[in-house]
């Protein structure tokens, strides 16, 4: 048995993962103030909760693992720098390992969400595929032969900041035109913003009464309705995403492209103008080397899963 840990910047959560499933999650509050050996402390207890949980003796615990924020160095089990919590070179395998006599295993969160989804939800069945996050930023996660691709001192896959737009939008990186900046949630509800500046007549306002009540779901919401506008919204949105994820799919070609975050709730709404961008653009077609787009299906789950999976694929 193993044990999956989603540490986050509210709250850290545990279960126990045993034939492929995660049972009896706990939660336990953390926060940016405390020391990390406090924080650390906090997620030891927290598996021996989970193994309780699950009515299970921690003594058949093998392993953890543990999906973190942050640049992390996956090999020595240390958060190497995360900034919201002014995390310097935390060597937090090392500190739960000493509580719980276990071994632990850390990788960045945004990795370990992809490769849960991949391993147990909408990316079953398939060996390869690439994992995108749409939140605030845009989290990447490449999954190769089934076990996660970190690159060189884990700290590749950094899908969002690749550049789509020379000399484009500043991104919080120091490089102007990532991917990030015309991909994300953030950067839909900017092109519903700016319709909704120029065309007072759109339904968009219908659905947020200022461009500062927009939110993720606006667009979806008046494109249910028809609205022009929101179409146009919706097509920025999807080319933006769409030479991101041709140009994913030239260099990996995987056999699918799994989308998480809020958005991938819409389903078909995102998938179908999607498919449509993407299929034609392919280097290679999809007809010779068969692609599929889909959206994730275990939500929050997806850490606990992936963390749980990539101990397991370590012991
Ligand atoms: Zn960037």
């Amino acid at each position: 048995m193993i044990i999956g840990v989603d540490l986050g910047g509210m709250s850290a959560k545990a279960a126990c993962f045993s034939g492929g499933a995660l049972t009896d999650r706990v939660r336990a509050e953390t926060n940016a103030a405390a020391p990390p050996e406090q924080t650390a402390h906090i997620m030891a207890q927290l598996c021996v909760a989970a193994a309780d949980a699950a009515g299970r003796d921690f003594g058949e615990v093998e392993a953890i693992g543990v999906g973190s924020p942050g640049v992390i160095d996956s090999q020595n089990g240390i958060v190497v720098n995360w900034t919201n919590f002014h995390w310097e070179n935390v060597p937090l395998a090392a500190l739960i390992a000493e509580e719980t006599g276990k071994r632990v295993f850390v990788t960045n969160d945004a990795n370990a969400a992809a490769l849960g989804e991949a391993k147990y939800g909408a990316g079953k069945g398939y060996r390869n595929s690439v994992f995108l996050t749409l939140g605030t930023g845009v989290g990447g996660g490449i999954i190769l032969d089934g076990k996660l691709f970190e690159g060189g001192k884990s700290a590749g896959a950094e899908l969002g900041h690749t550049v789509i737009v020379q000399d484009g939008e500043m991104c919080t990186c120091g490089r102007k035109g990532c991917f990030e900046r015309y991909a994300s949630a953030t950067a839909l509800m900017r092109y519903t913003c700016a319709e909704m500046k120029k065309n007072r007549q759109s339904l968009l306002w219908k659905y947020a009464a200022s461009p500062e009540k927009v939110d993720g779901k606006t667009v979806f919401s008046a494109l249910s309705e028809g609205d022009e506008g929101a179409r146009r919204v919706l097509d920025t949105f999807v080319a933006a995403l769409g030479e991101g994820v041709v140009n994913f799919v030239n260099i990996f070609r995987p056999q699918a492209v799994l989308l998480g975050g809020g958005i991938s709730r819409e389903g078909d709404t995102l998938l179908a103008p999607l498919r449509a961008y993407v299929m034609p653009r392919l280097y290679v077609s999809a007809e010779y080397a068969p692609l599929e787009i889909l959206c994730a299906t275990l939500g929050n789950d997806a850490g606990l899963y992936g963390a749980a999976e990539y101990a397991s694929q370590k012991i």
